[in-house]
């Protein structure tokens, strides 16, 4: 097995973080938690500076980049910004290549070069209120009328849909009672009439908002369904194709969040001095520090591995939920370690160690809880 990053994907690393070093260091992300005013300009220079475009076709003005490419740019932006990945994580890695892989051919000629021009925003409406982790489970439904579906319902936690335009939506397209239920995924214009969007006050990135969604009698034609009318209630196909992508990019979001923290402890336990000297002079914190370094070792071959696996057409699904296990808990782990190190002022807001413990608790359910991926996992075992 051969991981050497190629020189370019160090260009790529150094481009990112250069940029991010520019337009969003740590205090940056800093005041968007306080002000929780969404960075509408930072989305707009990220498309400018060719971050979107890395793992798309050229024919639809991408740069043609594999999944490790995506890797390293989530793992570089969430090293500075949770909402700068976030924004990432939504559109490029989940509605983007969901539009890519299952979108028809007059879709993705649309939406694609816009989306990677950073003119188009999208967001991913799958939860429900009563639908979380049991995505069969969902009730928002889209019925027919005319020439027209009618949705109706409400979505739960659809990250930046007041900011986006367009919201993938999930619905029912066949009788709830069904089984399996026939599900689709429609592509729905966020101003369209009926839609009423609420932001949900939560424990962190509150700048790029993640919202309650209510469908009332929200009308899209057939040209909205993702990839066309043959995939009408074949939704559930379409949405396995996103699981590897989502899970490997939390994974990797999760090893850029660990580095930045085991990197602030550091610097932190050089300069302060209790005991007459400073606190790395402490064995227990040296071993925090080593255990710290030793997790995100394990965290960067976990992700690594299974996003090298993935682009080079192996099966490895059970691979990709074991990273984001693992790199999740690990990096909720290290939050927490950051935040003994930094004793009493780890508790305090002038402090960034808080923000970054809040922060990782998003990553143990985005892409699907850790429960989840052990379901997932012990499935290959059996
Ligand atoms: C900040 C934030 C942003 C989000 N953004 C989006 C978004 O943009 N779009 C979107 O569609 N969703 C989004 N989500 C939703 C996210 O995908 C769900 O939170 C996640 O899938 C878990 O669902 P739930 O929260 O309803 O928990 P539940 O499914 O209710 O789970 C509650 C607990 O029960 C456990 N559990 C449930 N079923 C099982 C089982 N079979 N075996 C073992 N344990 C189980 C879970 O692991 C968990 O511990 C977001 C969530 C958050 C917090």
């Amino acid at each position: 097995m051969f991981f050497e990053l190629s020189a370019e994907q160090h260009a790529l690393r150094q481009k990112i973080a250069d940029f991010c070093a520019r337009e969003c260091p740590p205090d940056f992300e800093t005041s968007l938690d306080q002000s929780g005013v969404f960075p509408g300009d930072l989305y707009r220079k990220m498309a400018d500076n060719g971050f979107l475009r890395i793992s798309f076709p050229a024919e639809y003005g991408g740069t043609e980049g594999n999944i490790l490419d995506i890797v390293l740019v989530a793992e570089q932006l969430a090293g500075n910004s949770y909402t700068a990945v976030y924004m990432y994580l939504v559109n490029i890695v989940f509605a983007g290549s969901l539009i890519l892989n299952c979108g028809s051919d007059s879709q993705k000629k649309e939406l694609i070069p816009k989306l990677l021009k950073g003119d188009l925003q999208f967001s991913f409406a799958l939860t429900e209120p009563e639908a979380g982790s049991d995505a069969r489970s969902i009730k928002t439904s889209a019925t027919p009328q005319g020439d027209c579906y009618l949705i109706n319902g409400t979505k739960y936690w659809t990250s930046g849909a007041t900011v986006s335009d367009y919201i993938i939506t999930v619905v029912l397209t066949g009788l709830e009672a069904e089984s399996p239920k026939a599900m689709s995924i429609l592509i729905v214009p966020a101003e369209s009439e009926g839609l009423s969007i609420t932001p949900i006050p939560k424990l962190a990135g509150n700048a790029y908002p993640s919202c309650e969604v209510k469908y009332r009698n929200v009308s899209v034609t057939e040209e909205h369904i993702l990839g066309g009318p043959a995939w009408l209630n074949n939704g559930i196909f379409q949405l396995f194709q996103t699981a590897e992508y989502e899970r490997i990019c939390v994974a990797a979001s999760c090893l850029g969040g660990a580095e930045t923290i085991l990197k602030e402890c550091t610097e932190f336990a050089k300069t302060r001095h209790q005991f007459d000297k400073p606190i790395i002079k402490h064995q227990a914190i040296q071993h925090a520090l080593a255990d710290m370094a030793t997790q995100i070792e394990a965290m960067r071959w976990m992700t690594y591995h299974a996003a090298w696996m993935k682009s080079t057409g192996k099966d490895c699904f059970k691979e990709i939920c074991m990273a984001k296990l693992f790199c999740s808990e690990t990096l909720n782990d290290i939050a927490r370690k950051g935040m003994q190190i930094f004793g009493g002022r780890g508790y305090s807001m002038e402090y960034r160690m808080q923000r970054y413990l809040r922060e990782s608790y998003l990553s143990l359910y985005a892409g699907g809880t850790s429960e989840i991926q052990k379901n997932v996992i012990a499935r290959f075992l059996a």
